[in-house]
């Protein structure tokens, strides 16, 4: 097949880069994780969605891909630029449990998030409290010639690197958008990266450092992890959009001081190659924000009845550097649109048993043998697919491909579920596993189970076939008044949906 040449957009350059790697056959991948105070919102999952989407087409495309995602258990302010409370601090003097404890149960509920939206585990979660030595040691190092001490912490001085913002495109004296929260910075844009506990108080996380007690500022942490583990320069370094202003820019400033002051390139080495950053899910009357009370949960979509992967599909039907609008009827046309794939896979699954299990005996090794085949409907199939993620991870254009190749009467069965099989090792709704069964989820308000509906609906049509059509009506109405709608004559084959 043809290759296309894999074309990303980086932010730094602010245009389309083919990926060229540091490292022949290797994909290097930092993405920036959650804080793990609270809850992830779905608009966070898209931010993993896309590092997954992304790491998933550089495994197609052949490479090696190591992928590094944080968990920040320290460090994050309420507000970015040094102002406000620790987050993690303050939830758990709110609950009055230890921060220890919330970390543990945030950090497992957003694994949980990670499992049901079919995000691979990457090669490795680096724990930020995992890393306060080095963290400390990077600090040391670039101390002297990059930093400067006031009472409150250790701050950078961003007129100590070359074109400090760049990826902001901020300026650097009087930064727009800074607030000067703390007295004595010498440039608006400077940032702690060692925090000191103050005078006569105590944190329940700090440490010992050449700069007295107190905790790693949250753009250290990023910039030691990505550097530990992946080796700088690395390949791709990932976030929402609203790193791009802040959090990322410094991160690059100290990966400069970082890599010049050890000699390993020049002051304009920013850590990454390419930077790229997804955009905001959004949703109009707040229900994003975490302050909000009942907020944009994955569980409060799977309450409501839709199953997590249909907001996985619709993530992947927008772009991901465009705003995506969240709405229910949105989230209920992906839904439909994965009954529907569902609907056309399904089928095929359960009446190819050698080829399903053909597929399972190639692993991860089924993408490259199905894009080495040579049949001609294959290659144009998996050509157009290629290109659209090539083109800088154009999902919308890839489910369009994948839909008419489900489709198409031009492949026999078999050819068709290796090919559905290959394309969904990127777009990672597991259609091999779904059933029509596993889509159908009952809201938690409803009152009646599963069982029970299936059970009247088996009435229902025994009373159909004695045509007593008196007392399947009757069966119908009563579901109806559990909330329960029968579905005669779905072209989609559902029998039932809750109202
Ligand atoms: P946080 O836990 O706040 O550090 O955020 C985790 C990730 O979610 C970061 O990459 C953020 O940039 C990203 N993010 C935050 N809000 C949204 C949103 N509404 N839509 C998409 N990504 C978001
Ligand atoms: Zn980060």
């Amino acid at each position: 097949m043809t290759d296309a040449p894999l074309k990303l957009f980086n932010s730094l350059t602010r245009s389309l880069e083919v990926f060229e790697p540091v490292h022949a056959g290797e994909a290097r991948v930092y993405s920036c994780g959650p804080t793990v105070y609270n809850y992830p919102h779905i608009g966070n999952m898209r931010a993993y969605v896309f590092a997954d989407v992304l790491g998933r087409t550089l495994s197609w495309k052949g490479y090696k891909l190591t992928h590094v995602i944080n968990i920040t258990d320290v460090g994050h302010l309420t507000d970015d630029a040094d102002a406000g409370e620790d987050k993690m601090e303050k939830m758990a003097a709110e609950k009055a449990q230890s921060i220890w404890d919330i970390a543990e149960h945030y950090k497992q509920a957003y694994w949980a998030d990670v499992k049901a939206l079919n995000i691979r585990q990457p090669a490795q979660w680096t724990i930020a409290t995992d890393y306060v030595p080095q963290m400390i040691e990077f600090a040391r190092g670039i101390a002297d010639k990059h930093c400067y001490e006031l009472d409150s912490g250790l701050y950078f001085d961003v007129s100590t690197v070359v074109d400090y913002g760049r990826l902001a495109r901020a300026q650097t004296e009087d930064g727009e958008g800074r607030i000067e929260a703390v007295e004595g910075k010498r440039n608006a844009a400077d940032f702690a990266i060692w925090r000191k506990t103050p005078p006569g108080e105590s944190r329940q996380m700090e440490w010992d450092s050449p700069w007295g007690r107190g905790a790693p500022g949250w753009h250290l942490e990023c910039s030691v992890m990505s550097g530990e583990v992946l080796g700088f320069p690395f390949d791709i370094h990932t976030g929402g959009i609203d790193h791009r202003e802040i959090h990322h820019p410094n991160e690059i400033a100290q990966n400069q001081a970082h890599c010049c002051t050890n000699g390993l390139d020049d002051a304009r080495n920013s850590g990454a190659r390419i930077w790229m950053h997804n955009n905001f899910l959004v949703e109009r009357s707040g229900k994003m924000s975490k302050s909000s009370g009942e907020f944009l949960r994955l569980q409060l979509l799977t309450d409501r009845g839709y199953h997590p992967l249909a907001y996985r599909l619709m993530c992947l039907q927008a772009h991901y550097r465009s705003e995506l609008e969240f709405s229910w009827e949105g989230l209920g046309a992906a839904l439909t649109r994965l009954k529907r794939m569902v609907g056309f896979v399904a089928p095929l699954v359960e009446t190819n048993a050698d080829t399903c299990k053909w597929i399972k005996e190639r692993g991860d090794a089924l993408v490259q043998s199905t894009r080495a085949a040579n049949d001609v409907y294959f290659r144009r199939a998996l050509d157009r697919f290629d290109a659209a993620l090539s083109d800088d991870l154009n999902t919308a254009v890839a489910l369009t491909v994948f839909d008419e190749t489900i489709k198409t009467k031009s492949l026999a069965e078999p050819a068709r579920l290796q090919l559905a099989a290959a394309m969904d090792a990127v777009l990672g709704l597991g259609l091999l596993n779904l059933t029509r069964v596993d889509l159908r989820i009952r809201p938690k308000s409803a009152t009646i189970t599963e069982a029970e509906i299936e059970a009247a609906l088996v009435r229902r049509k025994e009373a159909r076939a004695a045509k007593d059509f008196a007392a399947s009506d009757a069966i119908r109405d009563e579901l109806g008044q559990q909330g329960v709608e029968v579905m005669d004559g779905d072209p989609l084959g559902w029998e039932w949906k809750l109202a």
